[in-house]
């Protein structure tokens, strides 16, 4: 059968493309771990491997009603997180939808509207119920702001620059813990605000008090990120701060920066390179720009709308649906390969339902391959990432546990799988040692969390 045939020749190609072998994946790594050390002994380093403020893990025992606010990217979520020690808790929470001109308006009324949700969110879960506030009953409150901000203590932090689609003006270079409480006043709410997280830093706190032997925390959703906990004398940059050398401090890694400008480390294709130039800010952003969920399914597109102009796929067909840049979406790829049919029924419905296409048995084969390259690809480069910290950390051979969360993780079938095939093609039969697990709800429980901590240590 000729098209099969050819469809697999084609598959040949993208497989030699997107392939990482292990010798590579250890070169990566290794380029990967001196990033990671630069950053921590020089302030504004590409990965800028941000202090976070947060000193050493929970106890466990943490008790008491949080609030937690987090400002995320699509949602702006408000919970009231019950700490009952023991690495228990109950969680009560509110999403409000932001829309796309509060991305966009003035920064403190986005911050007024934060406040608004959170007055909304106290009167409706006040009362003498279980599980109610009490009325007067002071409230602290953890931000979970999930943008790069450069913080000198836990809660304050200026914002270095909106990312994932944000723009409200009046805010870059602002303190938004101050323009949060700004806020708060104006609504006279009875919350302090004690704690300004990353989700990251959230979910590396929240999954250790669930599970001690968490030493890590990776976020797999529209970007890419990690933390963990650093000895405070390995953070030369912060070591006229007089902090006790001794302590430790999670580290917000800001690791989707790695490899960016230079591309020296990083095996990427000319797909790679066409969304990057595409993209609203070229040459940023590297290591996410081929692991996180914004990006998978437009390199996917990529990939189909090269094969369409070399005459190869959807032959005297309209393709005009699939010409426009982000119209696949990574949920598309997990939807692919997920496929329990011989005749793989799912990916007919995707291309008639969405893009009006016909296809063949053969493509629908070769757009199921191409979708397991590129994500085999986004997870054993992830594997790099996590690879860098435990080895650098020295966890390899006591092994350790890695907090995950995000839609990509959580979502695409064989991700967590694949990232652990990766760190056994880096380290041999010890990789077996590091696993992931999905961290629940990390970004608001591990800001009530933090804030309890903070309480603690005052
Ligand atoms: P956020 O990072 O904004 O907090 P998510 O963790 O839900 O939110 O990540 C959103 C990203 O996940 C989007 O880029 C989307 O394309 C991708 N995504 C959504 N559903 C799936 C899915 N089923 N499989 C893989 N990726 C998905």
């Amino acid at each position: 059968h000729a098209t099969k045939r050819t469809m697999a020749d084609h598959l040949r190609k993208y497989e030699s493309l997107f392939t990482l072998t292990p010798q590579r994946m250890r070169m990566i790594v290794e380029a990967f771990t001196e990033t990671l050390d630069l950053g921590l002994a020089k302030p504004n380093q590409i990965v800028p491997m941000i202090p976070t403020w947060v000193f050493g893990w929970p106890t466990g025992k943490e008790t008491g009603d949080y609030l937690s606010l987090d400002l995320g990217g699509t949602n702006l979520r408000v919970c009231l997180v019950t700490l009952q020690g023991d690495g228990k808790f109950e969680i009560t929470q509110t999403k409000y939808r932001l829309t796309e001109e509060q991305k966009q308006d003035d920064g403190q009324k986005l911050f007024d509207f934060c406040a608004e949700c959170l007055q909304t969110f106290i009167e409706s879960n006040t009362g003498d119920g279980p599980g109610e506030l009490k009325p007067g009953q002071p409230l602290p409150l953890g931000f979970t702001f999930s943008y790069p901000c450069s913080q000198d203590r836990i809660d304050h932090g200026e914002l270095i620059r909106w990312t994932k689609g944000f723009g409200a003006p009046n805010t870059e270079g602002q303190d938004v813990a101050g323009m949060l409480r700004k806020s708060l006043e104006k609504y006279q709410l009875r919350v302090q605000l004690t704690a300004l997280i990353n989700d990251t830093t959230g979910t590396l706190i929240a999954s250790h008090y669930v599970n001690p032997r968490t030493k890590v925390a990776v976020i797999f959703g529209t970007g890419c990120n990690a933390a963990y906990m650093e000895r405070v004398k390995s953070i030369p940059k912060i070591a006229d701060r007089g902090i006790d050398m001794d302590a430790e401090m999670g580290i917000n890694c800001e690791w989707g920066a790695f490899d960016s400008f230079e591309h020296e480390h990083l095996p990427r294709t000319k797909y790679d390179a066409i969304v990057d130039d595409s993209s609203n800010k070229p040459g940023e952003q590297a290591f996410e720009k081929l692991i996180s969920g914004r990006y998978l399914g437009e390199i996917c597109r990529l990939v189909i709308c090269e094969l369409i102009d070399e005459g190869v796929l959807f032959l005297g067909q309209n393709t005009y649906k699939l010409e426009k840049p982000y119209c696949f979406d990574t949920a598309f790829l997990s939807l692919m390969e997920s496929d329990p049919t011989d005749e793989l029924l799912m990916i007919i419905g995707i291309f008639t339902h969405f893009f009006a296409l016909e296809t063949t048995l053969a493509e629908r084969q070769f757009f199921r391959a191409l979708a397991k390259l590129i994500s085999r690809r986004a997870a054993r480069l992830s594997s790099c990432g996590i690879a860098a910290i435990v080895s650098k950390m020295g966890y390899l051979d006591e092994g350790c546990s890695v907090g995950a969360d995000g839609s990509l993780y959580n979502k695409y079938p064989g991700f967590a799988d694949r990232i652990h095939e990766g760190l056994v093609d880096i380290f041999g039969d010890k990789g077996r040692n590091i696993v992931t697990h999905h961290a629940e709800d990390g970004s608001g429980v591990g800001s009530a969390i933090i804030a309890a901590m903070t309480k603690a240590r005052r």
